[in-house]
């Protein structure tokens, strides 16, 4: 190995122990009273969030569709200690439901020091068949409600120096078969939301934008759909929360839970040819 190569290697891992030396340290009491909105959390890991929040002590406003298991986690996180715990059930396919919820929990807490976007429609695990209608009703759901509540909530985000946390996922980062429209709404939000994070540095912005890249996570609608198709391992939603949480806690530009997706993308751009000959043929279970 060349003198040049040796040194660069070096120098890379210096300053990638560097970086991580000096990130910013987790600290729980930060969140103690922090007043958040977490989006999607009437189950899997939006629901997982509401709880760790809550024993972090923090004032939450938690939304979704349905009223009656809102209602079981708000109670649920009550008991776990946090300070407040208040749901709104809103259908992000609307267009108006996305305003009403940050209005409410504006009101309701006096302000937000956190809005978690974390929800996502239901989405076949399937061949594309063309399907234009669920795929504009998906684009509602996952992306421009996201972008909605985000202009909504800045002015106080930007008052309290608060953070924006934006749920992704690995098919944001790579293609995969089978999540056409769903890949389709991540690949959207990851534009977005890295573009957004630049005019906010250069507006010279109090808010940080934290992107969550995930890899398959072990809730019940994620596990419904790839159960038997997949052999990709699972990872557990609680632990996923509590990353999210310290990723915006933090103001980490970039989450990657588990730590492979960070690393599977570098080798789809180094290695196009043999990452797509795995995902076709070794990945997914598939008889045509
Ligand atoms: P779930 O399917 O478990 O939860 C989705 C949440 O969104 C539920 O609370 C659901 O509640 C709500 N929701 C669905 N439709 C609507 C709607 N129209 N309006 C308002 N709320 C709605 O998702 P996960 O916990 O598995 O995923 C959470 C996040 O993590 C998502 O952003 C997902 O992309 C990401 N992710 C997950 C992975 C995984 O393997 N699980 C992998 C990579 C990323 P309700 O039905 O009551 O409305």
């Amino acid at each position: 190995m060349g003198t040049f190569v040796k040194i660069s290697i070096v120098s890379i891992l210096v300053a990638y122990l560097a970086f991580k030396w000096t990130a910013p340290r987790f600290d729980p009491e930060s969140l103690k009273g922090a007043r958040v909105l977490v989006t999607g959390a009437s189950t899997g890991i939006g629901e997982q969030m509401a709880y760790h929040y809550a024993r972090f002590g923090a004032q939450i406003v938690i939304t979704a569709r349905r009223e009656k298991v809102l209602q079981q986690v708000t109670e649920k996180c009550l008991s776990l200690g946090a300070q407040k715990a208040l749901y709104i059930a809103a259908d992000m396919a609307s267009e108006s439901d996305p305003d009403k919820v940050v209005d409410f929990a504006l009101e309701k807490l006096g302000g937000l020091d956190y809005l978690v976007l974390n929800h996502i429609g239901p989405t076949p695990f399937a061949m594309w068949e063309g399907d234009m209608e669920h795929t504009r009703w998906l684009m509602k759901v996952n992306f421009f409600s996201y972008i909605q509540m985000a202009w909504r909530a800045l002015p106080s985000l930007e008052q309290s120096k608060g953070s924006l946390v934006v749920v992704s996922s690995l098919l944001a980062k790579m293609t995969n078969p089978f999540t056409l429209p769903y890949s389709s709404t991540k690949f959207a939000l990851n534009g977005f939301f890295g573009s957004l994070h630049h005019e906010l540095a250069m507006k010279k912005s109090n808010v940080s934008i934290s992107i969550c890249t995930l890899g398959l996570i072990d809730t019940e609608s994620a596990m419904d759909k790839v159960r038997g198709v997949t052999k990709i391992p699972a990872y557990p939603a609680t632990e996923a929360a509590l990353n999210i949480i310290i990723a915006g806690a933090t103001r980490q530009l970039d989450l990657y839970y588990p730590w492979f997706t960070q690393v599977v993308p570098i080798m789809k751009e180094l290695f196009p040819w043999a990452t797509n000959y795995v995902i076709q043929n070794y990945s997914y279970n598939y008889n045509p």
